[in-house]
C-alpha cells in the first residue's frame, strides 16, 4: 500500500476579494513549492520536507509532508530548519510518496524561489524512484528581477521586507511556500495582469532550457539566418537545423511542452549549441544539407536515409520504358534523359504508377505489372479501360512511348549546365553583406565572403563529389528560372589538374584561376541543359 499525501490540508475559505479575482484569472493551477533538504547538492543530498501551496480556480490549498531522507541531517541544517533526525524517523520515504506526489504536481505551473534548486531536487528524487517529472518552472527570484530591475536584492528576506509579507515561520517548507503565494498576490497589486503574464511567459520559456545548458547559451545566439548544431557528450552531433532566425528557432525546441519526442530526447542530452551564421536563407539551406551529411546527427535520421536511396528514371534511346538508376552508381549531374529525383525506389515506382493512371498508360509495358507474353487479355488497366492497349497491340509501342515521355516531362532532371563550378551570390541589403555559394555538378562545395576566396575554397573541396539530391532540389528550379545571380569559376578541380600535369606538363602559372567572368542571370542555363538532353 502506498501512503497517501497528508489529508489534513488547510483550505482557505476566507480569501479576500483580490485573491478571488486572481484565482478567476488563472490560466492553469499553480503550485508554490518549497523544500527542506539535508544540503545543497541535488544528487547527493536528500529532501526532508515538502511544502506546497496549491492555487487553482477552486481555491487555495496548503499542505506539507516530512520525508525520511534515510541519511542523517547535518547539524547546521538542523540549526537552520529545526528539523532533526528524531522528527524524520518513521516518516514516509520519498519513494513511497513519489507516485501520489507526481500526480499532485503534474500539469501545474511549478513556482519556487531559486526554482532550479527545488525543481532539480524533485526531478532527481523522482528519477531515483523510477519516475520522470517535468513541469513548467517559474523562479520567483527571476520574476522579481524581471519586474523590479532596479532593485538589488531578491532573496526571500528582501521580498518580506519590501512587500511587507507575513512569514508564519522561516526555513520550514510550507511557511516559505506561502511567502511565495503572498508575493504573487502583491505583484498583482502593483502590476496589471497582462504585464505579469508576459513576464511569466518569458521566464517559463527560459526555465525550460535543458539543465546542462548554461543560460548564456541562448543569449549568445544571433537573431540572424543560419544553421545550428546541438551537441551532446563528447561533442556528439545530436541535431542539425536551420532558420532565418537562429535564436527564435533554437528556443522553440525548448519551449517546455516537448510535443516532439525528438525535442525531449535532445533536451536531455544536449551539452552545447553551435551556431553558424549565414547571410541569408539559401546559405542556411545549403549548409544544413551539407552538415547533416557530414555529421550524421543522431536525430536527423530521416534526411540521412533519404540521401542513401536517391534514384531517378532514365529513358534510353529506343526504349519502351524507363529504367531506374541510382545516384550511388551514376553521376546524375552528367546523365541525360533523367526524370525524378526520388528519395527511394518505392517513391520512384509510386510516381510512375500515378502518372500511368493519370495518362492512361500501360502498367505492363512500363514494367510495373507482369503479364504472360502474348496475352490477349492485356494488363489489369486494359481490362478496366484505364490502359489504351499498348500491351495487346491496340496502341503502338512508339505511340505509347511518346505519351510516357510527355507524362514524365515535368519531372525532367536538369543536367549540370556549366563547364565547371559556379559561385552564386546571396546578398543582404540591410547589412550589405554578401556570400558566394560555390556549387559544382549539383554539389555544394562551401561558401565564402569574397571572390578572392573562391579559388582556395574549390582547391580545398573533396576531390570526388557527385550529384547531391538536396542541393539539386534547392537550386535546380531557381537556376532554370534564371533567378540566381552567379559567376562561372573557371577552375578545374584539383584531381583533374594532377592527371593533366602528368600527361602534358605546363608552366604552373597557367593552371591558376582565370578571372571569373561575370554572368547575368538572364543567360538562362536551363535552356542549355534542355538542348543537351
Ligand atoms: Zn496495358
Amino acid at each position: 500500500m502506498r501512503p497517501a499525501l497528508p489529508s489534513d490540508t488547510d483550505t482557505d475559505t476566507d480569501a479576500d476579494a483580490n485573491a478571488d479575482a486572481l484565482l478567476e484569472a488563472l490560466a492553469r493551477p499553480i503550485v508554490f513549492v518549497d523544500l527542506e533538504t539535508t544540503g545543497g547538492n541535488a544528487t547527493t543530498d536528500r529532501i526532508t520536507e515538502i511544502g506546497v501551496v496549491e492555487v487553482s480556480r477552486a481555491g487555495v490549498e496548503r499542505w506539507s509532508v516530512l520525508v525520511d531522507p534515510q541519511t542523517p541531517v547535518p547539524p547546521f541544517i538542523e540549526k537552520l530548519t529545526g528539523i532533526d533526525d528524531a522528527m524524520l524517523c518513521g516518516q514516509p520515504t520519498f519513494a513511497s510518496l513519489a507516485e501520489a506526489l507526481i500526480e499532485r504536481l503534474s500539469g501545474k505551473l511549478f513556482v519556487a524561489h531559486n526554482a532550479r534548486f527545488d525543481y532539480g531536487f524533485l526531478k532527481n528524487e523522482f528519477r531515483r524512484a523510477g519516475l520522470t517529472f517535468r513541469a513548467d518552472v517559474l523562479c520567483t527570484v527571476r520574476l522579481s528581477r524581471a519586474l523590479f530591475p532596479s532593485v538589488q536584492r531578491h532573496g526571500l528576506d528582501s521580498l518580506i521586507a519590501r512587500f511587507g509579507l507575513a512569514p508564519e515561520g522561516r526555513h520550514r517548507a510550507l511557511a516559505d511556500a506561502d511567502l511565495l503565494w503572498q508575493f504573487w498576490q502583491k505583484i498583482h497589486e502593483v502590476y496589471a495582469q497582462d504585464l505579469v503574464d508576459a513576464a511569466v511567459k518569458a521566464l517559463i520559456r527560459r526555465a525550460a532550457l535543458p539543465a546542462a545548458l548554461p543560460e548564456s547559451a541562448l543569449d549568445a545566439l544571433p537573431s540572424t539566418p543560419g544553421v545550428y548544431v546541438f551537441r551532446g557528450d563528447d561533442d556528439l552531433p545530436l541535431y542539425v537545423g536551420k532558420s532565418v532566425n537562429l535564436k527564435q528557432r533554437v528556443m522553440s525546441h525548448f519551449s517546455g511542452d516537448y510535443r516532439l519526442a525528438k525535442d525531449l530526447a535532445i533536451s536531455q542530452t544536449i551539452r552545447r549549441i553551435e551556431a553558424h551564421e549565414t547571410v541569408g536563407e539559401l546559405g542556411a539551406l545549403l549548409l544544413e544539407a551539407k552538415l547533416v551529411k557530414e555529421l550524421e546527427p543522431v536525430h536527423n535520421r530521416l534526411l540521412r536515409r533519404a540521401a542513401a536511396g536517391t534514384c531517378a528514371w532514365q529513358w534510353l534511346a529506343g526504349a519502351h520504358a524507363p529504367v531506374l538508376i541510382h545516384a550511388k552508381k551514376r553521376d546524375f549531374s552528367r546523365e541525360d534523359g533523367l526524370f525524378g529525383v526520388y528519395q527511394s525506389r518505392a517513391k520512384a515506382h509510386a510516381h510512375l504508377r500515378r502518372l500511368a493512371d493519370e495518362h492512361g498508360l500501360c502498367h505492363a509495358t512500363l514494367g510495373l505489372e507482369k503479364i504472360p507474353t502474348g496475352s490477349v487479355r492485356g494488363c489489369f488497366g486494359y481490362q478496366v479501360r484505364r490502359c489504351k492497349g499498348a500491351c495487346v497491340g491496340a496502341e503502338t509501342l512508339a505511340g505509347h512511348a511518346a505519351r510516357v515521355r510527355e507524362a514524365l516531362d515535368a519531372s525532367r532532371v536538369l543536367r549540370w549546365p556549366h563547364a565547371g563550378p559556379i559561385a552564386i551570390a546571396e546578398r543582404d541589403d540591410e547589412t550589405k553583406r554578401v556570400a558566394w555559394h560555390v556549387v559544382d555538378r549539383w554539389c555544394y562545395l562551401g561558401s565564402c565572403a569574397s571572390v578572392d576566396e573562391i579559388e582556395p575554397l574549390i582547391g580545398a573541396a573533396p576531390q570526388a563529389y557527385s550529384f547531391d539530391a538536396d542541393v539539386y532540389g534547392l537550386l535546380a528550379k531557381r537556376v532554370a528560372a534564371g533567378e540566381l545571380d552567379w559567376i562561372a569559376c573557371d577552375v578545374r578541380p584539383a584531381f583533374s589538374l594532377c592527371v593533366q600535369e602528368m600527361a602534358q606538363p605546363r608552366p604552373a602559372a597557367q593552371k591558376a584561376i582565370r578571372k571569373p567572368v561575370r554572368k547575368r542571370s538572364n543567360e538562362n542555363p536551363a535552356q542549355l541543359a534542355l538542348s543537351l538532353a
